[in-house]
């Protein structure tokens, strides 16, 4: 039987945009709830890379004949030493709302000028095989952060991410722009390529 891929998340709206972007690899892909696999991984590394690689080989080690695809995301805003970074989702609580987070990083981007203001999208996707070798890769997404919120799309950080050569947030781009230009689609794309020559 063709191995299924399972991917590491618990997040539905990321799920969404790894699927349409995996979705012409054409093998089945599950979340791991879908999957049976309900498992809280413990994210002690200290770079994307890490976090993404942990998730996906202690999940591998639970998921029989199947490749484990873990993402591990996040934003790094230039003026905050690259802050929230590797702790985007963990950002004031957990359990604190986007809408929360999101003025906190505007109000501490308070008079900050527009030059001052970079940001990006990192996301590393790794994926664990079934014959026990492992892959990382990283895509990134350069903007900056805006003065204000703006946009219902996409999730999390989107709608304070300004994007000058559109003249919009990620949150203002359709899903399909947003997974052509963001970080995770283009990690997703270098992974499907590595994918197709491996299998
Ligand atoms: P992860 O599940 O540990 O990768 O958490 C990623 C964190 O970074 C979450 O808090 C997300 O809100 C944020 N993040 C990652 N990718 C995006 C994105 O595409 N848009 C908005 N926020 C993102």
């Amino acid at each position: 039987m063709e191995p299924k891929i399972i991917f590491a998340t618990g997040n539905e709206n990321k799920m969404k945009e790894i699927c349409m972007i995996l979705s012409d690899l054409g093998m089945p892909i599950q979340a791991m709830k879908e999957a049976g696999i309900d498992v809280d991984v413990v994210e002690d590394g200290s770079t994307f890379e890490e976090n993404a690689l942990i998730k996906a080989t202690e999940i591998a080690k639970i998921a029989g004949n199947c490749i484990v695809l873990a993402d591990d995301s996040g934003l790094e805003i230039d003026y905050l030493n690259k802050e929230p970074g590797i702790y985007s989702a963990r950002y004031a609580g957990v359990d604190t709302s986007y809408d929360i987070k999101n003025n906190m990083l505007l109000d501490r981007l308070k008079g900050v000028p527009d030059e001052k203001r970079t940001a990006r999208f990192v996301c590393a996707v790794a994926a664990a095989f079934p014959d026990g070798t492992t892959e990382v890769v990283r895509g990134t997404i350069e903007g900056r952060i805006g003065y204000e919120i703006a946009g219902e799309h996409g999730f999390g950080y989107d709608p304070i991410f300004y994007l000058p050569e559109y003249g919009c947030t990620t949150a203002e781009l359709d899903p399909e722009k947003k997974n052509e230009l963001s970080h995770r689609g283009k990690a997703l794309r270098a992974m499907r390529e590595i994918m197709e020559k491996k299998l």
